[in-house]
């Protein structure tokens, strides 16, 4: 139906192969490659349909994680397409997570206040002089940073040891902040599917489990955004850092040699420009917003201000729907956020600063120069 190519303005797009009728349902995403529901919204928002009740508690809890579902067909869908597809890896990272933010509040509440790294290790929690100032002006000024990070963990590297006795890890946890934990289980569950990919190459493909769409390397070849993403918010530098360390802190032996600098940024800074919300439905200027998903076969549509797909949640799944007819070798768009309404500067500025793009679309073109004429002649 359609096609993925180089567009002439630069990156992939989806073109349509054939007439396509309005109203046809061009592209299904079954489950995101990962998903963070809001810390805030854990207990209202199923883990599985991502079904909100208007703030009511769901119904059914996931035994150790902690995940809730709004019936237990969820979350035995849950158990069998999330869990058991990824031997368990799901539910033993998001457990750990869990257990540590606990771990970390009660001590919080306890009043011990932050503990002092140990001595033992020769390493400061995120030392103030790692972190720049002002905000990145380069890639090579966050290379920096990195780099500095990775000397100075490498003497307390916990890989043979067992992480959880790491001195360092009540410091790491109690410094990560709410966002930071949505963070950690969103990079976390995508590194499982980075360790997964990896250990079934080398068996058989007909004894290959992971499906597609929880295919890293689908996921690795989408933008990132890096650079522009820490010009626009500095302070997500340290986050990104915390979130790393913090993992590093807690994800079981098996996957720690994918907890590296370089497979964590791939994550956040892919995250960035890339992930779909998790919006309640239906639909409104009103809805909340619950969490973050990365649909990566999603992301091949590109931005219209004059859409002709519409994206719509169901349950897991995204489906991509055409809202008119569409000539064969017309380009799919869908429009990435609510900003339609707005007049064309606003709309276009809002495009840059959340999508780091100039909307080179029809409709911009269009009221662009409408603009300039009536300048010109007024
Ligand atoms: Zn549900
Ligand atoms: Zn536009």
């Amino acid at each position: 139906m359609f096609t993925v190519r180089p567009t002439s303005y630069g990156g992939r797009g989806c073109f349509a192969t054939a007439p396509i009728a309005e109203g046809t349902v061009v592209h299904r995403a079954p489950a995101p490659f990962t998903s963070a529901v809001n810390r805030d919204f854990r207990k209202e928002v199923c883990a599985y349909c991502f079904h909100y009740d208007l703030g009511r508690t769901m119904k059914v809890r996931f035994p150790r994680a902690s995940l809730w579902f709004c019936s237990d067909d969820c979350r035995a869908n849950w158990v069998a397409h999330e869990d058991d597809v990824c031997r368990g890896l799901v539910s033993d990272v998001l457990e750990r997570i869990d257990n540590a933010v606990a771990k970390a509040r009660k001590t919080m509440q306890l009043g011990r206040g932050i503990a002092e790294p140990s001595a033992e290790y020769d390493v400061d929690y995120v030392p103030d002089d790692v972190i720049l100032d002002g905000s990145p002006e380069s890639a090579d000024e966050i290379e920096q940073v990195w780099q500095t990070i990775a000397q100075r963990i490498e003497p307390a590297a916990p890989a043979a040891s067992n992480p959880l006795k790491n001195p360092l890890l009540k410091v790491r946890l109690l410094a990560l902040e709410e966002i930071e934990w949505d963070s950690a289980r969103l990079v976390a569950v995508a590194l499982v599917r980075k360790y997964l990919e990896e250990e079934e190459e080398s068996t058989a493909a007909e004894s290959r489990k992971l499906p597609d769409h929880f295919l890293w390397s689908k996921f690795y070849s989408l933008e990132s955004h890096e650079v522009d993403l820490l010009a626009r918010v500095p302070a997500l530098l340290e986050s990104h850092v915390r979130v790393f360390l913090f993992l590093l802190a807690v994800m079981p032996p098996a996957l720690l040699p994918h907890v590296t600098i370089a497979n964590v940024r791939a994550v956040v800074s892919r995250e960035a420009a890339n992930a779909f919300g998790i919006w309640q439905l239906p639909l409104s200027s009103e809805s909340e917003f619950l969490g973050s998903a990365i649909f990566p076969s999603g992301s091949y549509f590109n931005h219209s201000c004059e859409p002709n797909v519409a994206k719509s949640r169901v349950g897991r799944s995204m489906h991509f729907t055409t809202t008119r007819d569409i000539a064969p070798d017309e380009e799919l768009c869908i429009s990435y956020g609510m900003m339609l309404d707005q007049p064309v500067d606003s709309r276009r500025e809002t495009l840059k600063e959340q999508w780091y793009f100039d909307c080179g679309c029809v409709r911009c073109a269009r009221e662009l120069a409408e603009a300039n004429s009536s300048n010109s002649s007024g």
